[in-house]
């Protein structure tokens, strides 16, 4: 009897900006088996350290609005400015794969992802609180003032969304929260896929 090949599950990482979504997403990437990571477009600048097609696929706007227009995004959404999307055939070919996806990506593409892709899985990490996402935020050096500002007004109102996910994980303790992550993830694993 042949059995029918599983279909990978898409898991959702969303919260605010500061909150260590990234540490969390690349430390489950290397605890769990199968399991892989879609890279994003963006029209932003890349930081100091970053690549392109390693962290992000960097894009002009002109470029973003091609995608837009020939249907190549699952999902995108426009974020402190810049354009942030997912590419469709990447997650749907890992998915139809068998392999798990996860996604890094704000709240309002997880609105849209939970709205395509009902079986989804939707996690909110929330920092401790407001007073530590912005000490984090001034760590990182990566904004500036103003635009620390902005990011903070933002997660207030995001922050509000973590009641409707599936999860919430809190990122105190990184090991914890990462430990958190990696058991709801395989703990779908064993689930079939809805
Ligand atoms: P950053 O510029 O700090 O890398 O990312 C800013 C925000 O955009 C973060 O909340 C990040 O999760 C989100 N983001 C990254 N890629 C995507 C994407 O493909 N789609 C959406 N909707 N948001 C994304």
């Amino acid at each position: 009897m042949s059995e029918q090949k599983r279909r990978g599950r898409l898991f959702v990482l969303a919260g605010p900006s500061g909150v260590g979504k990234g540490t969390l997403r690349a430390q489950a990437l290397s605890d769990v088996e199968n399991l892989t990571y879609s890279i994003s477009c963006t029209t932003r600048k890349p930081r100091d350290g970053e690549r392109d097609g390693v962290d992000y696929h960097f894009i002009t706007r002109k470029e973003f609005e091609e995608k837009i227009a020939g249907g190549l995004f699952l999902e995108h959404a426009v974020v402190h400015g810049e354009h942030y999307g997912t590419l469709r055939e990447d997650i749907l070919r890992e998915l139809e794969s068998g392999r798990d996806v996860l996604l890094e990506i704000d709240v309002q593409g997880a609105q849209q992802i939970r709205a395509l892709l009902p079986g989804s899985v939707l996690i909110f990490i929330l920092p401790p609180s407001l007073e530590v996402l912005e000490e984090r935020l001034r760590k990182r050096k990566t904004e500036s003032e103003e635009k620390i500002g902005r990011r903070l007004e933002v997660a207030k109102k995001e922050m509000e969304q973590a009641k409707e996910y599936d999860h919430v994980v809190f990122n105190e303790v990184m090991e914890r929260a990462s430990e958190e992550l990696r058991r709801i993830i395989t703990r779908y694993g064993k689930e079939a896929q809805t």
